[in-house]
């Protein structure tokens, strides 16, 4: 069982205060690297999550709005919070996610960022006066909270993924219902201790509801109390909770799946290619949205290229994240394990090869590490070209031309993250304007950051999160006559 100093609490939390949750069920939260359980948290019932919706639509103000002064207090003391406690934080979210220890923390700071963000940039909220005066008259347009919202996230970034929302939602004086993956519920109760004990936030501005994802999910989509819903997590869900939310044409921000192209140019700087690939794609063991999940490499560098990135696939190391010098830990759980068996074994059957890692019969059946993988020969009817992965393998494809690569690159249905390498600035930009991605990076696998709009086209999503845009999808725009 886990043990800390910010866990002393291991329930919910409604209107600023712990829930009682002694007649609940509970589940049980899992160390990924050892399998062992860390701890039980209560599924909350119905009723307590509609209590947590009721107490965040009774802090909503409307006529008298927390004023931006107080909202920037809230956003530095939890960004203040999340670096003073990076890391007992870390070590929390590196037991219940396994990413490496000095990832976990580069995780913390890196949500810290998004509450820094939004605090130095929130007189973008301020209300602005037209210049023009349709209609004789003048008008004023102001950025009003768009109410009570619930936020649900998955557990790839336990921190990462809440601070782009909460950050925004506090930034528009939106309170909030969160609910976190039931595979990583420890670090947000965590954090929530950090902020029950730390900051003075008004009572029913945050909440946290555990569970079974049906139960809540159903509550906050069809409760008329919520205005808004921000979901970070796969397109399969997502379409759930638009279906679900059509009836009152509810707000929605959306986060979804990738399927992330990573372009190598024949005259790209290789190293530096694969270097970048190295950190894109093994990062979270490959569990991220905006890694690489199909590599197109131009034929006439792909040895050169193959060769450079099992040289660095040769030299890292899997392990329990606690442990210094792991590169990679487990993947999350057993679904997530069979997953990338399933596309490793797929592509070998259909022709591809081996460059590094282990063949499918030969890996592990007892525990969740997964070796770093590198294959070539891809093709467009394998599952790992058509599906997400989300693991450790690299699948490598060739191609030949521009146009061509950048048709193979768009036929998907996602359109979230594409890195491009070449040393050819014309050919880049050309390149990121036909692709149809929310992110391109070029000469960098890079992905979103507190200062730039990130999100997905096509199915990866609706809305941005992060930059000015993450703070606007929480607001509604009112026009009103001037002096209002
Ligand atoms: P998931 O299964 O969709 O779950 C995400 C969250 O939704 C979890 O909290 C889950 O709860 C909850 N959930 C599941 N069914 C629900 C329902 N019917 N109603 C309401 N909530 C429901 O996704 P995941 O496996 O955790 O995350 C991996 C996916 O997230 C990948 O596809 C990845 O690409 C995507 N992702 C996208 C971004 C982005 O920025 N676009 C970022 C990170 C991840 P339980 O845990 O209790 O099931």
């Amino acid at each position: 069982m886990i043990e800390s100093p910010l866990l002393q609490q291991r329930t919910g939390y409604i209107n600023g205060h712990w829930a009682d949750t002694t007649d609940c069920d509970t589940f049980a939260v899992f160390n990924p690297a050892t399998g062992k359980v860390l701890a039980r948290v209560p599924a909350m019932n119905a009723a307590m999550v509609t209590r947590a919706v009721e107490s965040a639509h009774g802090s909503l103000r409307l006529t008298q709005p927390y004023p931006l002064s107080e909202r920037r207090r809230w956003l530095e003391g939890v960004r203040d919070t999340l670096t003073a406690n990076r890391d007992e934080l870390g070590r929390i979210l590196c037991l219940e996610h396994g990413k490496p220890l000095p990832e976990a923390r580069g995780e913390v700071d890196y949500a810290a960022g998004f509450f820094d963000f939004c605090a130095r940039n929130l007189d973008a909220l301020q209300p602005r006066a037209l210049d023009e005066r349709p209609k004789n008259c003048d008008w004023t347009v102001h950025y009003r909270p768009v109410g009570a919202v619930g936020l649900i996230t998955p557990w790839n970034f336990p921190i990462g993924m809440i601070a782009k929302k909460l950050s925004a939602a506090l930034a528009a004086g939106c309170p909030a219902v969160i609910k976190p993956a039931s595979e990583t519920p420890l670090t947000m109760i965590a954090l929530f201790s950090l902020l029950h004990e730390q900051l003075a936030l008004p009572p029913g501005l945050v909440n946290l509801v555990m569970g079974k994802a049906r139960v809540i999910g159903t509550i906050l989509c069809q409760h008329p109390d919520v205005a808004m819903l921000s979901f970070t997590g796969s397109t399969e869900v997502g379409r759930t909770l638009i279906a679900d939310t059509a009836e009152q044409v509810k707000k929605l921000s959306l986060e979804l799946g990738g399927n992330a192209p990573y372009i190598v140019f024949e005259d790209a700087d290789l190293e530096a290619a694969a270097e970048n690939l190295v950190a894109n794609k093994f990062r979270g063991s490959g569990q991220t949205c905006v890694c690489a999940n199909r590599v197109f490499v131009h034929h006439r560098v792909m040895d050169r290229f193959g060769a450079l990135l099992t040289d660095r696939v040769a030299a890292m190391t899997v392990g329990d994240g606690l442990r210094d010098g792991v590169d990679l830990g487990p993947l999350i759980n057993q679904a997530g394990y069979d997953k990338v068996q399933r596309h490793l074994q797929d592509a070998l059957e259909k022709g591809a090869t081996l460059l590094a890692g282990q063949r499918p019969e030969d890996l592990s059946t007892d525990n969740l590490f997964f070796p770093p993988t590198v294959i070539r020969g891809v093709t467009a009817d394998m599952d790992c070209y058509r599906e997400e992965t989300f693991g450790p393998l690299v699948p490598l494809a060739g191609f030949d031309g521009e146009e061509e690569v950048v048709r193979a690159a768009n036929d998907t249905e996602f359109g979230l993250a594409a890195y491009v390498f070449t040393a050819d600035a014309e050919r880049a930009r050309r390149v990121a304007a036909g692709l149809r991605f929310g992110h391109v990076g070029w000469n960098t696998g890079t992905g979103p950051t507190p200062e730039a709009p990130f999100g997905g086209m096509k199915a990866s999503g609706i809305g941005r999160e992060g930059g000015l845009e993450g703070m606007f999808e929480f607001v509604e725009a009112q026009t009103v006559p001037r002096g209002f």
